[in-house]
């Protein structure tokens, strides 16, 4: 099989956004598991939870096991097939190209129109040199539709293959309860519900992204070292206006993850949790989370308070 294949219905000539419409619409009625991973998605339990005067949603979906549980060290990964290689995809699977990458719709979404966008070619995920790519991809399927990042040792299933993700943008909590940003400044940074977060908006693509840049070169110097900082990121455009929310972080997942019996809780923050979407897998799980909980996951693995100020300070 091979990227041909996936591509086939795919008229390239045409605006992405209606192509990304009819590319669910064929994959609905072709593809079985998609239509299901849909159908559960509508019937998931939800709660909302209040901290700060901001709310986040918890779901129960035990559809995202193979996600929340995924091994991404080195070494489990090198034992898998990729999933992002079209070789490997199933069948009745089909996407559409953008700039390199292709745009698949995910069978076991978070959120309605959940896709995965993959890189052509099976190279890491790394955000250096993509944040103007995720920007124009944002603008391109906004406003009603927002593209994501996941760090390779935050959040990424697949971090040997690059890939960025999007989704329905009016499902997604902290989008919809932005700190306002100064007109003199193209990013600020805000701490909500134990998250910190830097928030750039700017009208220009190339002064949205070196905001962005500035800050994630800005971790780095903190942390000292070459390798990407763990970070997630949302891009979105709406109204002539780019907005990128940056989650810089310490952890992957918190400890009661690892931890056993009572008190674990099978929560692996990645970029849709971080904007306010806590995934559990299990039933038990969701009924334990309450906002102390929620809190205190994304304070342990969000930066800590005294590196989170000194990139504000840096980047200011
Ligand atoms: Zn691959």
């Amino acid at each position: 099989m091979s990227w041909e294949r996936i591509l086939q219905n795919d008229r390239p000539d045409e605006p992405l956004r209606p192509r990304i419409d009819a590319l669910f619409t064929e994959q609905r009625e072709n593809w079985p598991m998609l239509r299901d991973g849909e159908a559960s998605l509508g019937q998931l339990q939800r709660k909302t939870l209040t901290s700060d005067h901001e709310n986040i949603v918890v779901q129960v979906n035990p559809a995202r096991r193979r996600s929340t549980l995924a091994k991404t060290d080195a070494s489990s990964i090198a034992a898998r097939r990729c999933f992002l290689c079209p070789d490997n995809m199933p069948i009745e699977e089909r996407g559409v190209a953008f700039e390199g990458l292709v745009v698949m719709p995910n069978p076991f979404p978070v959120l309605p129109m959940h896709c995965t966008i993959a890189a052509l070619e099976h190279c890491p995920q790394q955000i250096a040199g993509r944040v103007e790519c995720l920007l124009r991809l944002a603008e391109q399927i906004g406003p009603d539709m927002a593209a994501f990042y996941n760090g390779p040792r935050c959040g990424a299933s697949a971090p040997d293959h690059f890939h960025f993700q999007a989704a329905l943008a009016k499902e997604i909590p902290t989008l919809r309860q932005q700190p306002e940003t100064p007109a003199s400044r193209s990013i600020v940074a805000a701490s909500r519900f134990g998250r910190h977060m830097f928030v750039a908006r700017d009208g220009e693509l190339s002064a949205a992204a070196s905001a962005v840049e500035r800050a994630i070169d800005a971790m780095r110097e903190i942390q000292g070292s070459a390798d990407e900082p763990m970070l997630n990121l949302l891009a979105h455009h709406n109204g002539g206006l780019y907005t990128v929310i940056l989650f810089p972080r310490r952890a992957h997942r918190p400890a009661c993850y690892f931890a056993t019996g009572a008190e674990q809780l099978l929560i692996s923050p990645a970029v849709l949790e971080m904007c306010g979407i806590l995934v559990a897998t299990e039933a038990e799980h969701f009924e334990r989370i309450d906002a102390k909980i929620a809190r205190d996951i994304y304070q342990e693995v969000s930066i800590s308070d005294a590196d989170f100020e000194r990139i504000a300070s840096k980047i200011a």
